[in-house]
């Protein structure tokens, strides 16, 4: 489950802070491929905290290994921001669907006053020379699961 609305209203109210009066929108797209933006695009990738859920046999787990893509362009006063947010699936269930990771509210925010900081340094060329705060992270047992992990599978996990 991944509340898309709450991502998009946050990164609006973000972006209408922007002086130069240009529009920015964010889509959600399973079809980044990490490392490959498409020409003219910039990539920024991070990564977060989130609890996931297996939609076979309901079983939950957190995360401090979320990785999330970000591809962006500015052009014509028009800026678009695709994110790819990576999937965890279920170790006890063999062949279980990849679930999307839940984000908190916290962790959103944090997550896209990131973005626009990158936005701001790759897109408008500002130097801003600061370090953002770092995720809330979740209490984890088990170890990393590389092998039930796409970023780990696509070899931009910082799990791994
Ligand atoms: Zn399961
Ligand atoms: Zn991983």
């Amino acid at each position: 489950m991944m509340d898309a609305a709450e991502w998009k209203l946050n990164f609006q109210m973000k972006t209408n802070k922007f002086q130069e009066g240009d529009s920015w929108r964010l889509q959600f797209d399973a079809t980044l491929v990490p490392n490959s933006p498409a020409a003219g695009w910039q990539q920024y990738i991070r990564s977060t905290s989130a609890r996931f859920r297996c939609c076979g046999c309901g079983r939950r787990w957190p995360s401090n290994h979320v990785m999330v893509v970000f591809h962006m362009r500015l052009a014509g006063g028009h800026g678009v921001v695709r994110v790819r947010a990576l999937r965890q699936n279920c170790k006890m269930c063999s062949s279980a669907a990849m679930a999307q990771p839940n984000v908190t509210s916290e962790n959103i925010d944090i997550l896209l006053e990131h973005l626009v900081e990158k936005i701001r340094m790759k897109c408008y060329h500002e130097d801003l020379g600061r370090q953002g705060r770092p995720p809330e992270s979740l209490e984890v047992q088990n170890p990393h699961e590389p092998e039930h992990c796409e970023g780990c599978q696509l070899g931009i996990c910082t799990g791994r």
